[in-house]
C-alpha cells in the first residue's frame, strides 16, 4: 500500500475481545449486534491493526498492540493469542525491532502500547525498539501516571515506565509535525491526551484514528465507547474530522476493526460517512 512516496503496511498484533456494551456506550445491543455479533459472554472481537510507515528515510510504527507480557489470567479474560504477533509481522517484512526509528502511541492504554516494552530473560523490563523515539503526548503521560478509579485499569506502568528510563521517550506538547508528512493532532475525547496521526506524501493523504473512531462500526456520531472519558468532546470534534476525511479523500486506518483495517470514506444518501469497499 502506498501513500505518495510512503510505503504503508498494516501489521496485526492479533485480536482480543471486549464487552460489546462497553464498546458501544449508549447504543442499544439490538442495533450494534447486527454489525458485530457478540459471543455468549457478550464480548465482541477486536483487531489491533498497527501501521508501519516507511518514508524512505525512516520507519515509523503507529501503535504496538498488547505485547507479550500478559498473564494467563489476562489472556483468558480478553482471549488473547500467545506470542508477539507484531514482531512476527515485522519479520515477515524483513524488519526487526532495531529497524524502527519512531513509535507513535495514540495513547497509553494497554491495548495500544503493550508492545512498547518486553520482559528480558533476566526478568527486567526494557523497551522493545532500542533505536526508536517513542512519541507520546505530555498530557497522556501525566494522566497515565496519575490515574483514578475509572482509568487505573487501562494504564499498566510496565508498558510505558521503562521508556522514560531508557531515555527514548519524546513527550509532545500538543498537535505537531514529527517528520516531513507525519503529524499528530490532539483529539481528546477517548482520553484527554489522545492523538491521531495524519500522513501526507506527494498529494496523497491518510489518517490513523486510534480510539477516536476505533472501527468502521463507530462512524455514526453518537456511536462512541463507554470507555471514552470525554464523550461529548469526542462527538463534537468527530463531525469535523469525518468531513475532512471524506472531502479530502483520506485513507483511514481503523485500529480495532477486525475486518476492515483501512478504507476510504464517502457520504451515503443520508450524508452519513460510510466505508468505500475496495
Ligand atoms: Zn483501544
Amino acid at each position: 500500500m502506498k501513500i505518495g512516496r510512503f510505503e504503508i503496511s498494516i501489521i496485526s498484533d492479533g485480536t482480543f475481545k471486549l464487552d460489546g456494551g462497553g464498546m458501544y456506550g449508549i447504543v442499544p445491543r439490538v442495533l450494534w449486534e447486527k454489525k458485530t455479533p457478540p459471543d455468549i459472554q457478550n464480548r465482541i472481537t477486536l483487531g489491533m491493526n498497527c501501521v508501519l510507515v516507511r518514508t524512505g528515510k525512516k520507519n515509523f510504527l503507529i501503535e504496538t498492540g498488547l505485547g507479550d507480557k500478559l498473564s494467563d489470567k489476562f489472556r483468558k479474560i480478553y482471549e488473547v493469542q500467545k506470542g508477539n504477533q507484531l514482531l512476527i509481522g515485522l519479520a515477515r517484512l524483513g524488519l526487526s525491532a532495531k529497524d524502527i526509528d519512531g513509535v507513535i502511541a495514540t495513547h497509553l492504554h494497554f491495548d495500544h502500547c503493550g508492545g512498547c516494552t518486553e520482559m528480558s530473560a533476566d526478568g527486567r523490563l526494557r523497551s522493545v525498539f532500542p533505536n526508536a523515539k517513542y512519541f507520546v503526548q505530555k498530557q497522556e503521560w501525566h494522566d497515565a501516571l496519575h490515574t483514578n478509579k475509572l482509568t487505573e485499569g487501562s494504564y499498566l506502568e510496565e508498558n510505558f515506565l521503562p521508556l522514560e528510563k531508557s531515555r527514548l521517550l519524546e513527550l509532545i506538547d500538543g498537535s505537531k509535525k514529527i517528520e516531513e508528512g507525519i503529524s499528530v493532532q490532539v483529539t481528546g475525547g477517548h482520553t484527554k491526551g489522545h492523538q491521531i496521526v495524519w500522513l501526507e506524501s506527494a498529494g496523497e493523504k491518510a489518517c490513523f484514528l486510534g480510539d477516536f473512531i476505533p472501527t468502521t462500526s463507530h462512524l455514526r456520531l453518537a456511536w462512541v465507547m463507554a470507555y471514552d472519558e470525554y464523550p461529548i468532546e469526542l462527538v463534537n470534534l468527530k463531525k469535523g474530522i469525518l468531513e475532512k476525511l471524506v472531502e479530502e479523500k483520506h485513507l483511514c486506518f481503523w485500529y480495532h476493526d477486525p475486518q476492515i483495517p483501512a478504507s476510504y470514506l464517502k457520504w451515503d444518501e443520508k450524508k452519513n460517512a460510510s466505508v468505500v469497499q475496495w
